[in-house]
């Protein structure tokens, strides 16, 4: 700039004079430097709104929308950055879901139950309504892989999975809670109700026909429990279902147990049908 300047002022024929050479050299560098000073800036700004977005994706897990301004280098850097952030996102869904699903039944895994039962155990106490459990436990499963291998093991647990989710409401909530051990929250569901949800849970699972298991019958184990949604946590809500599960187990096996309001022991199933 401070050249071009003196090349200008020297062709337009005037006196040239060292202070005048000097004036227009400060003059031009002064302004050559602003010029290049707010070039810079612009070209610069989509390189601090990236920066921003960034910050608000780290802090407050916010997606940025980044939009490509130019085709240059910093259009291409915002391409990256937001292809990259895509990718984590996408990776990120599938560790989630991972982490919160039964890789060999798809159902939910105990993590994804004690997530998802806490929002209906608040629902449950907000509105005022019931809030079932029924835990359940395939009876002599060991001896099923013994006999037929742990395939048709796997086999049998993603039969008693579709059979759950088969007979089971759509808003219930049913996981996978461990090895041959199940368990379905039933929201807005009294233990009244329950109970013949969790007989026909029994009768499809009793009535499973699996090639594999050359006749052999599958048979599972079933306690009940009506949650005291005010006074239970969910951790409390599934030992409670347990109990009657273990009772379950000690009265023969494929049968419901559960306590009833006057504290009766309720017992559905026919006890012992279970025994291959
Ligand atoms: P009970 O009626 O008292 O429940 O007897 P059980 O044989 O079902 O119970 P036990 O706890 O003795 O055995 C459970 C078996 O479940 C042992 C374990 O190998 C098997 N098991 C756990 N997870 C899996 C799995 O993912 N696949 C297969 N095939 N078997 C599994
Ligand atoms: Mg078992
Ligand atoms: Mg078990």
């Amino acid at each position: 700039m401070p050249i071009i300047s003196i090349v200008a002022y020297v062709a337009s024929g005037a006196n040239v004079s060292a202070r005048a050479i000097l004036a227009i050299t400060l003059l031009a560098t002064l302004a050559g430097t602003a010029f290049a000073f707010v070039v810079m800036r612009h070209l610069l700004l989509p390189v601090g709104e990236i920066a921003r977005n960034l910050r608000s994706y780290r802090l407050e897990g916010r997606i940025p929308r980044l939009i490509k301004a130019r085709d240059d280098d910093v259009g291409r850097l915002t391409d990256e950055v937001r292809a990259l952030i895509n990718a984590l996102e996408d990776k990120m869904t599938r560790l989630k879901r991972q982490a919160f699903s039964d890789m060999l039944t798809g159902l939910g895994n105990r993590r994804w139950l004690a997530e998802a039962v806490s929002v209906e155990i608040a629902r449950a106490r907000r509105e005022q309504r019931p809030l079932s459990v029924i835990v359940f436990d395939l009876d002599h499963f060991k001896r099923i892989n013994d006999d037929f291998g742990h395939d048709v093991g796997d086999e049998v647990l993603l039969a008693v999975a579709e059979t759950s989710k088969r007979v089971l409401r759509p808003y219930d909530l049913v996981a996978r809670l461990g090895g041959e051990e199940f368990c379905a929250f039933l929201p807005a569901t009294s233990l009244k109700e329950a109970l013949p949800i969790a007989e026909r849970l029994r009768e499809g699972i009793a009535s499973l026909q699996i090639d594999s298991l050359q006749g052999r019958r599958v048979t599972a184990s079933f306690g009940v429990h009506e949650a005291d949604v005010v006074r239970e946590q969910f951790k409390d809500m599934l030992r409670t279902a347990d109990q009657y599960l273990y009772q379950a187990k000690g009265a023969g096996r494929n049968q419901v147990q559960a306590l009833e309001a006057r504290r009766a022991v309720v017992q559905t199933g026919a006890a012992n049908q279970a025994e291959p």
